[in-house]
């Protein structure tokens, strides 16, 4: 093994109870969860609401924010003060909230510096006749405000069907909120910036309604943005990969893998989750085979010599830009 040949890196995801959550990520995925409704699976994470900690291997027991802070040479050198993915499992048996999240500047500004927050889901499973609420009608500020007010939220939220297989692109400013029923798989920016429009009324643990943070929402709503119609993925394979998303901040594709298959390392370091199927993951360079299966997730570090997997599995990858 050269100096440079770095293996895969495995973090241990970290769960969240959230009022909506369900237990599917126990039955669904294997995953050891702790009681109660479990919402959120953090499963590539350094934020400081979840930053995991690396299982086996080279790096055990670190934190992923440890890593990247003390050897960005498996990032590629890429520069930043905190590693900028988050890779998400979300399991809601209720509905989210409706909310929006800022972008970098507004959150720079009014967050203490933080993140602003783009996501994209990719739908894993559904319940029947499942829906999201992706985008908004209101036109500008006053006439949001207003349909707030009124709570006429029937008119005001685009709410389209949801079926395993969709993706969806949120974007800063994209009002939008996950309903009962679904299980996801995000990839977003490490930021935890919500601004909430609409709770439907709930209350928490202590009784008392979350908060709901109006005025900033309507600061950061983009009133121009079109709301799609389905979450329909139209874009092309081309050999067994899809490009779900390009955008300024990272590029998601997904990847079948039917037999043998090789992801050359044109990007500083990969983000993969097994969604579907089982198989083996192999940094090339340092030719351990790893066992995974459907909840899977793992890092391909600069380094790595590409990405081989064998098997029958379906997985979602996320990279920084070109
Ligand atoms: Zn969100």
């Amino acid at each position: 093994m050269s100096e440079t040949a770095h293996d895969l890196i495995f973090p241990v995801p970290v769960f969240h109870e959230k009022i909506w959550g369900g237990r599917k990520l126990a039955t669904e995925f294997g995953y050891e969860i702790p009681d109660g409704p479990i919402g959120e699976c953090w499963a590539i994470s350094a934020h400081p609401n979840g930053d995991c900690t690396i299982g086996g291997g080279e790096w055990e027991g670190m934190r992923l924010s440890e890593l990247w802070d003390s050897h960005r040479e498996l990032f590629g050198g890429v520069e930043g003060d905190r590693f900028p993915l988050l890779i998400k499992i979300i399991d809601a048996k209720d509905n989210l909230s409706v909310q929006v999240h800022p972008d970098d500047a507004y959150a720079a500004e009014h967050e203490n510096g933080s993140l602003g927050k783009r996501e994209c889901w990719y739908i894993l499973s559904t319940d029947p006749d499942t829906t999201i609420v992706v985008g908004q009608r209101a036109h500008d500020r006053a006439e949001f405000a207003q349909m707030v007010e009124e709570g006429r939220w029937d008119d005001l939220l685009n709410v389209v069907p949801c079926r395993p297989g969709d993706f969806f692109r949120i974007e800063p400013g994209c009002v939008h909120a996950i309903q009962e029923g679904t299980v996801l798989l995000e990839t977003q920016q490490s930021s935890d910036v919500t601004y909430r429009v609409y709770d439907y009324d709930r209350v928490g643990d202590d009784g008392k309604p979350r908060d709901l943070h109006i005025s900033q929402s309507l600061d950061v709503v983009d009133y121009a943005m079109e709301a799609p119609a389905s979450g329909e993925v139209t874009a092309p394979e081309a050999d067994g990969v899809t490009e779900l998303m390009d955008c300024p901040n990272f590029v998601v594709e997904r990847v079948r893998v039917c037999g043998e298959k090789v992801l050359a390392e044109d990007w500083p370091f990969l983000c993969a989750s097994v969604i579907e199927g089982s198989g083996t993951a192999t940094a090339v360079a340092d030719g351990t085979a790893h066992e995974i299966g459907r909840g899977a997730h793992f890092i391909a570090p600069a380094g790595c010599g590409g990405l081989a997997l064998s098997g029958e599995m379906t997985l979602v990858v996320s990279h920084l830009p070109a």
